[in-house]
């Protein structure tokens, strides 16, 4: 299946293999006490020994929302915002005492409840927080795609066989027994989920190859056809789209009784010494990740982005950030600002480019670079159209970032600013290096505040 379009990348150094690794284990964790939006409670005391596996953080709203020590260790501190766990080295974690290796033949509600037990509920990111929340759900899409510079050389045979995928598939099912289940795929993964003990679960929909048909929106909308966010910014609570991994740990949770400890994260990029995918303890800390899967930054600064290279955030201390249980990718690339002179001349053999300007582009088995791009700064719009081309839900990304600047913003409405899944794309293609997706971030969000004010007004 294809959409209009979108971009596809390849032979980007520092793309993930296909292997799953365990990152070090932490010497200490921190993890805040709030997750996505709820508030969580400490149900341990500063001094008090923990086990990895054993309940840390529960929530008063959401009786439901556990969260497990994710070390062995002594809880260090605990603050207003956070608490600090010291960890002792070890890799043992406690599982489920009750677990079953077929836990689709308990009731659904003692299924859930050992599931909330072990951390699972933090898999779906807050938007099922309770059984009545589960009682909603009656789509569940899973997102298998992967088309983004680093991680296309992902197979979902990274994390086993099909038989434990299924096992994941078969867990949703008896969280969500009223919920019917489509995996949205790769071409070349497809062969995969259609082996039987998955497909006779879940329908299979082979999709583009081009980013960002990975991205949440794209995904429902080219696999059962539905609006995820609607124009006012709401999200339709009836679908719930997991990853590969999220399903694979649910299957983990429930027919291994392995609590949610870690979270599997992609760390990959010209500046990591194995690109792939890493168990991460959930509280790690980034200064960990960096001294022991980065390569040496003495001659080049390396870029550390929480999330991929279009959409994630840069961090700029790494000595105070720690993963978090939504984490899923971190990117670390060249930060590269410097201006090139005549840099138009330059064959450019490794440089990516929309255009078929650079040798790379006839030369596509050379290893392409990744840096932050930026090679002298901000020029005038040229009228390429290239981001009103690769934009995936066809808006048009440079009228909307005109309107913007010239203060014109309600006169944008009409472009559907609104429907931006922020991709990031149109700033990648754009030769004069303009920031267009904040600019239609920024309509977006005037749109919605303008919509709530009319509202509430009527
Ligand atoms: S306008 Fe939004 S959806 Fe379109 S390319 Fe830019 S970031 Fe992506
Ligand atoms: S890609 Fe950049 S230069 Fe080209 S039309 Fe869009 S904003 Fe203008």
């Amino acid at each position: 299946m294809g959409f209009r379009g979108g971009y596809t990348f390849r032979g980007f150094e520092g793309t993930a293999q296909a292997s799953l690794y365990e990152a070090e284990i932490p010497s200490s964790v921190r993890i805040p006490l709030v997750f996505a939006g709820t508030p969580l409670t400490v149900t341990k005391t500063a001094g008090e020994t923990v086990s990895a596996g054993e309940s840390l953080l529960s929530s008063e709203k959401s009786e439901s929302i556990t969260l497990p020590s994710p070390i062995n260790g002594t809880i260090a501190e605990i603050t207003d915002e956070y608490i600090e766990l010291s960890g002792n080295g070890t890799t043992s974690f406690s599982r489920h005492p009750d677990h079953t290796r077929a836990p689709w033949h308990l009731d659904k509600n003692e299924a859930f409840s050992r599931f909330a037990a072990s951390g699972g509920l933090v898999l779906f990111n807050g938007a099922v927080a309770s059984p009545e929340d589960a009682a909603v759900v009656r789509t569940i899409v899973v997102n298998a795609v992967h088309n983004g510079p680093l991680d296309n050389a992902w197979k979902p045979g990274v994390t086993g066989g099909t038989h434990e995928f299924a096992n994941g598939i078969r867990t949703l099912e008896t969280l969500f027994p009223d919920a019917s289940k489509v995996i949205g795929v790769n071409t070349k993964n497809a062969g995969f989920y259609r082996a039987a003990d998955i497909a006779e679960r879940a329908n299979v929909a082979v999709l583009s190859d081009k980013y960002p048909q990975e991205h949440d929106r794209l995904i429902v909308r080219d696999t059962i056809g539905t609006t995820l966010v609607a124009p006012d910014g709401s999200r339709d609570h009836s679908i719930l789209v997991l990853s590969h991994f999220d399903v694979f740990q649910a299957g983990e949770i429930l027919t291994t009784g392995r609590p949610l400890i870690d979270r599997i994260v992609m760390v990959a990029g010209p500046g990591v010494s194995r690109p792939g995918w890493y168990r991460v303890r959930i509280g790690t800390p980034f200064a960990d990740i960096k001294r022991t899967l980065f390569k040496s930054e003495e001659r080049i600064p390396w870029r550390i982005i929480r999330g991929n290279v279009f959409e994630g955030n840069v961090l700029e201390d790494v000595d105070e950030a720690f993963t978090e249980p939504a984490d899923n990718t971190v990117s670390v690339i060249r930060e590269e600002a410097t201006r090139t002179l005549f840099r138009f001349m330059l064959p450019m053999f490794a440089q990516d480019s929309y255009p078929v300007v650079t040798a790379a582009k006839a030369l596509p088995f050379l290893p392409k670079r990744l840096d932050s791009n930026v090679h002298g700064g901000v020029r005038p719009c040229v009228q390429c159209n290239y981001c009103d081309e690769v934009c995936p839900v066809g808006i048009y990304p440079h009228i909307i970032w005109k309107h913007v600047t010239v203060d014109s913003v309600e006169q944008c409405f009409r472009f559907r600013p609104f429907d931006c899944v922020g991709c990031g794309l149109c700033d990648y293609v754009c030769p004069s290096k303009i920031a267009i997706s904040g600019a239609v971030a920024e309509a977006s969000t005037v749109y919605r505040n303008t919509r709530k004010t009319d509202e509430a007004a009527d």
